[in-house]
């Protein structure tokens, strides 16, 4: 069973990290390759429209320049131009290289061996360019598959319509958007292998602090909760993902040291009776002499037994109310009369230490509540104020609204509390050691039980206190509609 998770854990631990890093890679080269495909595209047909385009101004050109040269005499079309001058020699030899000149019925009057290779134009196409009158540029292709940009159209000369075209080779600017497309093809493949290294490295760098996470929290037990990772500075995700990290771990801490400080106390309050039984029943076994004396080490004995019994009830209840087992039933209520009940209580024993008990009360204020946990807070308060207070003090309670809430003070001139405990006076078994007396000595759970009522009735208790000077519980409560209230009252 331990194996089996031992295993399970392993296999976990090693693998969600990589396959991030594994799957930013990828991402990285997938998103490159998109790219670059977009731009070698765009920079593909970018390039066929401009080679397209030159091929057609050079065409252009000579076709003006044919008008030149190929000029009608005698009733026929003949080429005039200079022998002896070598400029106009060459361009009409490079003119007459591809070139076509038929009747307007298609019959040949001149053809070039360049044009008989890339085959002669159909009647119908002489006869449709004529038709339109205007010229066209079209593709050919030779027999060894070369190209051949063509203009053809009508020429007019010797007062009649020729048919026209000449070509040029456009082997070379057609070549280069696909030669450019072959070093594209090469070296893609090279980009993206060195995109995907970098992204390895890039995408391991950005994630180290997550492997640091996740170091940090697979060495985590019971020992080391005091553990924490140093925030990177950055303030981004990853800053964010430690600083949640350690949070929690400051909440773990915090509450696994509640829970030993807890059960320590705990098994130290249970001991504690526990002992003083045993040892005053040994006594009595080897010198009690009497029945009266075996009757008061019994009596003494049952008295630690209960108090055994209190604390054990009452941890017993904490818990049900901490794991929300008790059902809370929440009505309206007046809370200056809940809180004039139960000072009603305790009257004799405050009588009893001479001690004022007071209610201040204003207009009764109401709360929704559920009256018996209300009236164990008060009690719990009222209790702690009444014991702990010397003889001759005062004991005030007040229920007050404040800025729509329902408050509850329990205040006392009595002993206070020293800064250092305030912030553990509502823990269980908690006491202040300088305020304990053996005599009535608490179980240590009062504070922890109105803590858990205040709260279960969506309020909150806090306590302000001066050694010397005295100490002031209080509960505050949501708000009770007013009109609700009005309701009641009226
Ligand atoms: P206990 O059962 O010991 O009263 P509580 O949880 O009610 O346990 O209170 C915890 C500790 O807080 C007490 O031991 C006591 O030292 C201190 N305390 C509570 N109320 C008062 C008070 N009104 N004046 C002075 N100390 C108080």
């Amino acid at each position: 069973m331990a194996q089996a998770a031992e295993r399970g854990h392993r296999r976990r631990s090693r693998s969600p990290v990589p396959g991030l890093r594994t799957r930013l890679t990828l991402s990285y080269v997938l998103l490159f390759a998109i790219v670059m495909a977009s731009i070698g595209f765009t920079f593909h047909q970018a390039l066929v429209v401009i080679s397209h385009q030159q091929a057609e101004r050079l065409l252009d050109a000579d076709w003006s320049a044919l008008k030149g040269f190929l000029r009608s005499r005698d009733g026929e079309l003949v080429w005039a131009y200079d022998p002896e001058h070598p400029e106009e020699a060459f361009t009409v030899e490079r003119l007459r290289r591809v070139f076509l000149l038929t009747a307007a019925d298609g019959e040949i009057v001149e053809m070039s061996n360049g044009y008989a290779s890339i085959g002669r134009e159909p009647a119908e196409t002489v006869r449709a360019v004529l038709q339109s009158g205007r010229t066209v540029t079209v593709k050919r292709r030779d027999a060894r598959g070369e190209i051949y940009m063509v203009r053809m159209g009508p020429y007019g000369g010797a007062g009649k319509t020729y048919f026209a075209a000449i070509g040029m080779s456009a082997g070379d600017t057609e070549r280069i958007p696909s030669r450019m497309l072959a070093v594209y093809a090469v070296s893609m493949p090279v980009m993206l292998v060195a995109i995907g290294v970098l992204g390895w490295y890039a995408a391991g760098r950005a994630l180290s602090p997550l492997q640091r996470v996740v170091a940090a929290a697979r060495t985590v037990s019971g020992g080391n909760l005091s553990l924490r990772i140093e925030p990177l500075g950055t303030g981004d995700e990853l800053d964010e993902l430690i600083e949640t990290f350690n949070g929690m771990m400051e909440r773990l801490e915090a509450n696994f040291e509640q829970m030993k400080r807890f059960s320590m106390d705990a098994s130290h309050e249970l001991r504690t009776p526990l002992t003083a039984i045993r040892g005053q029943l040994e006594v009595a076994q080897l010198t009690a002499k009497s029945t009266e004396d075996f009757r008061r080490a019994i009596a003494t004995a049952l008295e630690d037994v209960e108090r055994l019994g209190r604390i054990v009830q009452s941890l017993l209840q904490l818990a049900q109310a901490e794991a929300g087992q008790i059902r809370l039933n929440f009505e309206p209520e007046m809370l200056a009369e809940v809180a004039a009940r139960q000072m009603a209580r305790f009257q004799p024993l405050a009588d009893g230490k001479r001690l004022s008990l007071e209610l201040e009360a204003g207009d009764g204020c109401m709360a929704l509540v559920d009256r018996l946990q209300m009236e164990r807070l008060l009690d719990n308060l009222l209790a702690n104020a009444v014991k702990y207070t010397q003889e001759g003090g005062r004991v005030t309670v007040r229920v007050r609204r404040e800025d729509g809430e329902a408050v509850i003070e329990v205040a006392d001139n009595g002993p206070g509390i020293a800064p250092q405990h305030l912030p553990h006076i509502f823990d269980k078994f908690y006491r202040v050691r300088e305020g304990e007396r053996t005599a009535g000595r608490g179980v240590g759970l009062g504070l922890a039980f109105v803590e858990w009522i205040a709260r279960a009735h969506g309020g909150r208790v806090s306590v302000e206190s001066e050694p010397g000077k005295g100490s002031t519980f209080r509960v505050r409560l949501p708000a009770y509609r007013e009109s609700s209230e009005e309701a009641r009252s009226g």
